[in-house]
């Protein structure tokens, strides 16, 4: 099926339900695709007859108005990966499609949204979750697809799916890396030259704590100071926060640690950039 780009919700309904028998498979995304969009998108050609794309920058989920701004929009480049891959729909809504002026609904999780991000980036997970759970609703997917990059927004999400029993499988895609092991983001766009090369800080930071761990250096508290030291040790990085937290509660442990999820927010000049890594 050729690509059908879709701009209303009534298009994407009928899209969806024009042979109800058949899977679907949804990859939200905010564009500036790259090849850990497409490792998604793979996953979900692999398991769905059909494979949905959502291109929306969602100015909700963005607590820096700069970040917004600065958001990069290729959509020709975009439109020709989804061709490239087989995608069969691509919605790409216009703001005030999604939030006509009287919209007043808010998604709120009370725990899981509040460390790490939460702290970092106030109102965040609102507007992920509340998005998200429109995307859910327009396409009513079989399956949606979401990378491990974004590992409190994967638990976010899959708190929300319980909690509201959305119809649908959640399926997590680790993270895909440049070949230096930088993780890939839209935002890596943005960074100059040196800027890039700085940008490996964050997954030393996390490879030097995962092989300390494994080595038998199992206090929290270490593999934070660890982390912390690697970032600091570039002066062009600005450290937001490390975390060595409990990965289904995401609280900080204390003590020694059976099994975490690392994670750090790191800033390369005004681009702000996350990561993460799991042990045990
Ligand atoms: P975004 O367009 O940044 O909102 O990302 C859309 C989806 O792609 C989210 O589920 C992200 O977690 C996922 N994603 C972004 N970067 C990567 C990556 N490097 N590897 C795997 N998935 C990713």
């Amino acid at each position: 099926m050729p690509l059908h780009i879709a701009y209303t919700v009534a298009e994407v309904r009928r899209m969806r339900w024009s042979d109800s028998a058949l899977t679907w498979g949804l990859v939200p995304t905010m564009g500036a695709l790259h090849a850990g969009h497409r490792a998604l998108i793979r996953a979900a050609r692999q398991e769905n007859a059909r494979v949905g794309v959502s291109i929306f920058v969602n100015p909700i989920q963005f607590n820096n108005p700069s970040d917004l701004e600065n958001y990069p929009h290729p959509l020709e480049q975009d439109l020709a990966l989804l061709e490239a891959e087989g995608v069969d729909l691509v919605w790409i809504p216009e703001v005030a499609a999604v939030y006509p002026p009287d919209f007043q609904t808010e998604i709120h999780l009370k725990y899981i949204s509040q460390p790490l991000e939460g702290i970092h980036r106030p109102g965040h997970f609102i507007g992920v979750a509340t998005v998200v759970a429109k995307l859910f609703n327009v396409f009513q997917p079989t399956r949606a697809y979401f990378g491990q990059k974004d590992a409190q927004q994967v638990a976010v999400i899959q708190q929300m799916v319980r909690d509201l029993n959305f119809n649908l499988e959640i399926v997590v895609v680790p993270t895909v890396r440049e070949a230096d092991g930088l993780a890939m983001s839209s935002r890596n766009t943005r960074l100059s030259a040196t800027e890039r090369q700085t940008a490996t800080v964050l997954v030393q930071a996390l490879r030097r704590a995962v092989s300390a761990w494994e080595n038998g250096e199992i206090a929290a508290e270490h593999l934070r100071q660890l982390m912390r030291d690697v970032v600091l040790s570039e002066p062009l990085a600005r450290l937001d926060y490390v975390s060595v937290a409990d990965p289904l509660s995401l609280q900080e442990i204390n003590g020694p640690v059976e099994q975490a999820l690392l994670s750090l927010a790191v800033y390369i000049g005004d681009v702000r950039l996350i990561d993460n890594m799991q042990v045990g």
